[in-house]
């Protein structure tokens, strides 16, 4: 009983500890950084894997946009914490370039040119532009360009040519012989079922090249029987030597994540919808195709805020990856998307806000490297999210941060000349630091000519252009500003400066904001502008005096 009761105590202390500790432990576990939390879900769902295959994809049938870009980036931040978990993985990104050419869409050159193309694969439809092999092809060539710029470098796969190559053969066949189960599963999410005589595939006729095409026959195994309603050609193909099958969509997909081992594949909320494709996908996989599902989760969509009228040149109305990146460096482009959580819609700004997300990854950067410090838990998110926005690896030492603002500033007054921004501040940067910088410039001064509201935009006077008309009051103010920038403009800081502005305004009479403004419309021909006391700072002594000297 002694006995019994001592083992009693113990255990109870025991399990006290055990409590203890698992608290501990869950109290100082950082939060973990979403990309991180799917690589380890990843690994639970389908076991220690030789190598982990991660997959997105899209059909070129358009300039691919920044929304697109989200599946993309939220599959390279899985694949990145994977690797960092120490798994092999193969990201692999589809070009869905066997699909029908629909629709010609709205911005296109040479519409009637396209349209006779309609009904064929897009990768059959000439780029109206003549310069690729074809109008995917276009589409496909601008992502591949881009997408290095911003760390990511997956394999990509060409649908065309897989099924040209008559690759599916198996697959194809495979969803020829559970014809009726496949109809079966999507019927449960029509409210109009498929015909009786529905076949899971499309042919394109081989003379005409178009889908316009009826099933006659199947023989069971790889041969069959088509007539085109287009051109009434009427052919027997076998499965294993022809390019003219292509499954239909929520087919083709479930067959080929079986056909490369998918493991992992984000989708957009079209098709996570309730009976959406995914749905009926992960139905099919399991039971015509004898594979799981890949692990998945839903992303939201992207908005854009602040663009207004101004229409990109080459995509219309759609703003792709090309369009952020004139005003966002790369790693901020990756900042935007690892910081904020893939469900969750968010807003790419080409308005002032701009500007705060330059200094919230400037802040992030800091971070990083220890230079600003906040709690531990807020710190080891900002770090997490610091690695997972580098296109490469973080530079060793704490890089150099030029102020968006302030760079903005810079660059009007030295009339977009980035050499002469980068000589006024001293730069010694080179190398990849002096690239990052240079485009930093580059997306400012894209910013400010582009999308800049009115108030932020300025350019100094011309030296020597005709003097503003003043009072007697306000050219006494305009003299002892004038004095005090020759006599000691040196040994000023912004709040001193500031300081003395103001006591200026008092000797002279002037409301200080009517100092202000007069001082704005002698330098910048404006009523308003930057601070003015860091702004005379920013311009320098010779600067300001050659444009305060003729009154
Ligand atoms: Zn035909």
């Amino acid at each position: 009983m002694k006995m019994f009761l001592e083992q009693l105590i113990f255990s109870s202390l025991l399990n006290n500890c055990l409590s203890m500790l698992i608290l501990t432990h869950i109290m100082k576990k950082p939060v973990q950084h979403w990309a991180d939390t799917y690589a380890e879900k990843i690994i639970r769902e389908k076991g220690e894997k030789e190598i982990f295959t991660c997959a997105s994809g899209v059909t070129p049938s358009g300039t691919v946009h920044i929304g697109n870009f989200r599946e993309i980036i939220s599959v390279d931040l899985v694949v990145r914490a994977l690797k960092a978990l120490g798994k092999k993985v193969r990201f692999i990104y589809s070009w869905d370039d066997y699909d029908v050419f629909r629709k010609v869409p709205a911005n296109m050159p040479n519409p009637h040119e396209l349209e006779q193309y309609l009904r064929k694969p897009i990768t059959f439809t000439p780029d109206p532009l003549r310069k690729e092999a074809s109008y995917a092809r276009r589409n496909e060539v601008e992502m591949e360009k881009l997408l290095p710029l911003v760390g990511i470098d997956p394999e990509y796969i060409y649908q065309a040519e897989q099924y040209r190559k008559s690759l599916y053969a198996e697959g194809i066949r495979t969803a020829l012989i559970n014809r009726e189960l496949i109809r079966d599963i999507l019927n449960e999410h029509r409210s109009a079922p498929l015909p009786e005589e529905w076949w899971p595939l499309s042919v394109f006729c081989d003379n005409c090249k178009r889908d316009t095409t009826r099933i006659l026959a199947w023989d069971g195994d790889y041969s069959l029987t088509y007539n085109c309603d287009s051109c009434d050609n009427n052919e027997t193909v076998h499965l294993r030597h022809t390019p003219a099958v292509k499954l239909f969509w929520r087919v083709d997909w479930p067959m080929r994540w079986a056909y490369e081992s998918v493991d992992f594949e984000p989708a957009g909320k079209d098709h996570h919808s309730e009976g959406g494709s995914f749905d009926t996908a992960r139905r099919i996989v399991r039971e015509v195709y004898d594979y799981a599902a890949p692990t998945t989760f839903q992303y939201d969509f992207i908005g854009i805020k602040g663009r207004g009228g101004k229409i990109s040149s080459s995509t219309g109305e759609v703003v792709s990856l090309k369009d952020v990146l004139e005003i966002y460096q790369p790693e901020i482009v990756r900042y935007m998307f690892a910081g904020t959580r893939p469900n969750s819609e968010f807003s790419i700004s080409f308005d002032l806000d701009v500007i705060k997300i330059y200094e919230d990854y400037d802040r992030c950067e800091r971070i990083y490297y220890g230079t600003e410090t906040v709690s531990e838990k807020r710190s080891a998110k900002e770090r997490r999210i610091y690695e997972l926005s580098q296109v490469t690896e973080p530079a060793g030492e704490t890089p150099v941060q030029l102020p968006f603002r302030h760079l903005c500033n810079l660059l009007q007054i030295k009339g977009g000349n980035i050499e002469q921004v980068f000589q006024s501040l001293n730069l010694k940067s080179s190398g990849d630091e002096l690239k990052r910088l240079t485009c930093r410039a580059e997306c400012a001064w894209n910013w400010i000519t582009g999308f800049a509201p009115d108030d932020f935009r300025f350019s100094l006077k011309e030296e020597g252009s005709a003097p503003v008309e003043v009072s007697a009051v306000e050219r006494k103010a305009l003299l002892l500003l004038r004095t005090e920038i020759a006599g000691r403009l040196q040994d000023h800081d912004e709040n001193s400066l500031a300081e003395a502005i103001y006591t200026i305004a008092e000797e002279s009479g002037l409301e200080a904001r009517e100092l202000f403004k007069l001082v704005y419309r002698v330098l910048i021909d404006k009523e308003k502008g930057p601070r003015l006391a860091g702004f005379l700072l920013t311009i320098g002594r010779e600067s300001a005096l050659k444009r305060l000297e003729t009154y």
